[in-house]
């Protein structure tokens, strides 16, 4: 065949009216249907990823998605199952075909109000596992309103679409875990009548995001990058959680029950109250009290309230979730062919540890690094097989331990 008459096999395009005419065994592709196919196969890869997503939600029922988040947490029984049944209803109304009926299911965004380090990182990021989906952990502190020193709101989603690799799609039905709600309550007693830079003015801000809107999303976010193109994303499916410690709202809560107490005598000695966990009887209004507009409380709907952790929780959580602590060790030294274990006596004294220092479950790793770290830098390589912790070595490595370190944490 003479040069001239080269011709694309598929769009028939003769070679000098195309850029590109690429060879195959006995045919010719030209750059047009290049990019066209090249389309196609990300259309076809888009639809069948959103099946399998579909597939697999569709599979997992409340009490599936609760089992699953018992593997990885312990204790926090109110709040898994909230969160199952949130997270079902939530999936299932995204992934309804549209109905002629006038009922719209809304959004069941969620609010977790719990002390630090009790696990409200972890079930976020537990749900987000067990779904596959992408996942953006941002810190409320960050954000201000536009215009000003920080973060704007829109950077949030500038996070997932980076969890999801730029898959828009899938950045679209993944899972925002919005850290720190609290710190941008409203301050009613703040000293600034110029302006409250990271209170009401963030809220304001987050609430579009929040019930559902398109928002023009810088893909490398910051405002360092003022030429990007910017990405259209829609955060009508994207599930919001958020989380704060809210700390001081004990005394909201506990101030509205003494009130109804009097008022309706509701309260009578058979329900006391039980004043080691006043957060279970928070309610919306509590948190609008402690300075969130209705607003925002009315946009995430399921509130939740983590429970404190006492010393069997701790317990377990050593040694009892599917990637526990002493699990990881045990794995870490048999990497060296070394036989890990560590009696009751030790377990329960690190236990003790994390509370006198009020380190909570974070702290029980920070205890547990400060114990095997000698172990860890002499016994590979040295011939040992077996590394036994009893009590008395957890108590002689901590003794030689930084112990000031631990205690100024708390
Ligand atoms: P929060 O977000 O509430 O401050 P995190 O989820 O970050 O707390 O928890 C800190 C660490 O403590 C986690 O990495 C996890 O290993 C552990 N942890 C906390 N609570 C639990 C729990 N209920 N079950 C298992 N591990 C927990």
């Amino acid at each position: 065949m003479a040069k001239e008459e080269l011709e694309c096999s598929f769009c028939g395009r003769k070679k000098p009216e195309t850029s590109l005419l690429i060879a195959g065994l006995d045919a010719h592709i030209c750059d047009r249907c290049i990019e066209q196919a090249h389309g196609i196969v990300i259309e076809e890869s888009k639809q069948s990823d959103n099946s399998e997503l579909s597939a697999e939600l569709m599979l997992r029922k409340p009490k599936e998605i609760k089992a699953f988040l018992d593997e990885y947490i312990i204790g926090q029984e109110y709040t898994k199952r909230v969160m199952s049944v949130a997270v079902y209803n939530h999936y299932k109304r995204l992934l309804q075909p549209p109905s002629d009926d006038d009922i719209e299911i809304q959004k069941s965004n969620i609010i977790m109000v719990g002390q630090t380090g009790t696990g409200k990182t972890l079930m976020a990021k537990t749900i987000a596992k067990m779904l596959n989906v992408p996942l953006a952990i941002v810190d409320a502190t960050v954000l201000t309103e536009a215009g000003y020193v920080g973060e704007d709101v829109e950077s949030i989603l500038t996070r997932l679409l980076q969890a999801a690799d730029y898959n828009l799609e899938k950045a679209e039905r993944g899972i925002v875990f919005i850290d720190e709600i609290d710190k941008i309550a409203r301050k009613s007693d703040n000293p600034s009548i110029t302006r409250d830079v990271s209170g009401e003015g963030v809220q304001q801000a987050l609430l579009k995001l929040l019930e559902g809107t398109v928002v023009n999303v810088p893909p490398k976010g910051g405002r360092k990058h003022p030429d990007q193109k910017f990405i259209e994303v829609n955060t009508e499916h994207i599930l919001f959680i958020a989380g704060g410690a809210f700390d001081g709202i004990e005394r909201v809560i506990t101030k509205r029950l003494n009130m109804q107490a009097i008022g309706y005598s509701s309260i009578n000695s058979d329900d006391a109250i039980d004043d080691d966990n006043i957060l279970q009887y928070i309610i919306p209004k509590d948190l609008k009290d402690f300075g969130l507009i209705p607003e925002i409380i009315g946009r995430l709907p399921v509130l939740t309230h983590m429970d404190p952790l006492d010393a069997n929780t701790l317990r377990a959580i050593l040694t009892e979730p599917k990637n526990a602590i002493i699990k990881q060790y045990k794995k870490l030294f048999l990497m060296d062919e070394v036989q890990f274990t560590i009696t009751e006596g030790a377990l329960n004294y690190i236990v003790g540890k994390a509370i006198e220092y009020k380190l909570g479950a974070r702290g029980l790793r920070s205890l547990c690094e400060e114990i095997f770290t000698e172990a860890m830098f002499e016994l590979p390589g040295s011939g040992e097989t077996k590394f036994n912790v009893t009590k008395t070595y957890a108590e002689d490595r901590l003794s030689k331990s930084t112990l000031k370190k631990l205690k100024a944490v708390s």
